[in-house]
Formats: structure tokens, sequence, C-alpha cells
């Protein structure tokens, strides 16, 4: 299979999700947390994926679930300990992806000092649109992220506002954790997250290059 056309099923041929917490200032700020000196890591399981077509589904006992728009990269090829001035080698394309979050479940863990595994790795907590190529993307650190809830516009930022940027990341996380192709790393959330409920209705996108549209059910 042709590297691109390989790539463009990451949502089958992935093996691990690496999401950014607080990347932005305004968003660490929205939930009261401090602006990180190094970039918080946490993962979501493959099993988390769902492409259009496919809804959201609250988890059970989940009473507050946030929307969180994110630019994912998909690495092209492995990668350890990669510098930040290759960083941009190993990026094979672009999706544009939510970070569904039972916040709930996240202060739960966060006041108990545990995981964020149950909070961000649900079943459904990783929509996402279809690939983007890396040559549709010239400049991903500078493209307008959205997202609407039932048509009002919640989230509208731009990934110029990173903390970290996309080369820091890729080189920070590569210093951990091995990128294989078909990996995606969710580089954060700008400000405007906020709850969806059963019935309704997300949708979002990236610039006019994508747009996705999700409804929100109950997990039954
Ligand atoms: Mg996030």
């Amino acid at each position: 299979m042709a590297a691109q056309t390989k790539l463009s099923k990451f949502v089958e041929t992935g093996r691990k999700i690496i999401a950014v917490g607080r990347n932005y200032s305004e968003h660490a700020a929205e939930l009261g947390n401090a602006i990180p000196s190094t970039p918080i890591l946490f993962l979501k399981p493959p099993s988390a994926y769902i492409t259009q077509g496919q809804a959201i589904k609250i988890p059970k006992g989940c009473s507050e679930l946030h929307h969180e728009v994110e630019l994912g990269i998909i690495i092209s090829k492995r990668g350890v300990d990669i510098p930040e001035n290759k960083a941009y080698d190993y990026i094979g394309g672009y999706s544009l992806a939510l970070d569904m979050t039972a916040r709930d479940f996240q202060s739960e863990a966060k006041k108990k000092g545990q995981p964020w595994s149950l909070a961000k790795g649900f079943d459904t907590s990783c929509p996402v649109s279809d690939f983007i190529g890396a040559d549709k993307i010239p400049n991903p650190q500078d493209l307008r992220l959205w997202l609407k809830v039932n048509g009002l516009t919640k989230q509208d930022g731009t990934t110029k506002d990173m903390i970290f940027n996309i080369p820091y990341l890729i080189s920070y996380i590569s210093g951990f954790f091995t990128l294989e192709p078909g990996d995606l790393i969710l580089t954060g959330t700008p400000s405007g997250v906020g709850p969806v409920h059963s019935g309704d209705v997300i949708e979002a996108g990236l610039e006019d290059l994508i747009a996705v549209k999700f409804p929100v059910e109950l997990r039954s």
C-alpha cells in the first residue's frame, strides 16, 4: 500500500493517540489551571476513535461531557528523540479531532490524584475528520479552529496561540514515546470548552479545509 493511502487509514492502522493538555493559555485559565512549564501528556486508546456517521456517546454516570476541538497531527514514520528542526519530516498529515472529556470524571480524578484514563479515553472520546495530507497545510501553526454546538459558536481559536509549538511537541513526545506511522498527536484545545447533552449536534472545522458533524447520544 502506498504510504499516503495507508496513512489516510490512520483510524484503523494507528497504534496510539497521544494528547497534550493545557496547551493554550486561555483554556488553562478558563478551567482555573496554571500554565504548564512542560507539556502535559495523556493517552487515549485507539478504541476511542469514531468517524463521521457515528455518534458521540455520553459514558454511563457522566453528567458533564465537554467538547474540545483540536488539531491532530498524523505521524508518517517511526521516530525516536526527534530534534525540533527535523520534526516536520515526521508529519504525514493532519486531522481535525475532538478530545471529548468527561469533565466530572476528570475533576474527581484530579482531586484524588488518579489518572485521567476514564475521563479522556472512553469509547467515542476521539471523533476525527478524514485525513488531510501535509501538502494541504503549509503552515499548521496558523490555522483557525472552530466548533459549534447546535449551530452556536463555542470555540474559535488559532493554532498560533499554542504554548508549546508543533516541533517542540514532536521532539518532546518522541523523547518518551517512540512515534510510529499512523499515530495521532492531539495538540490541545483553545478556550471555549463547555458541556454537550444528548440530542446536541457538534460541528467543527479547520479553516475552510474540512468540517465534521457528530451527534451526541446517551450510551445505552
Ligand atoms: Mg484536550
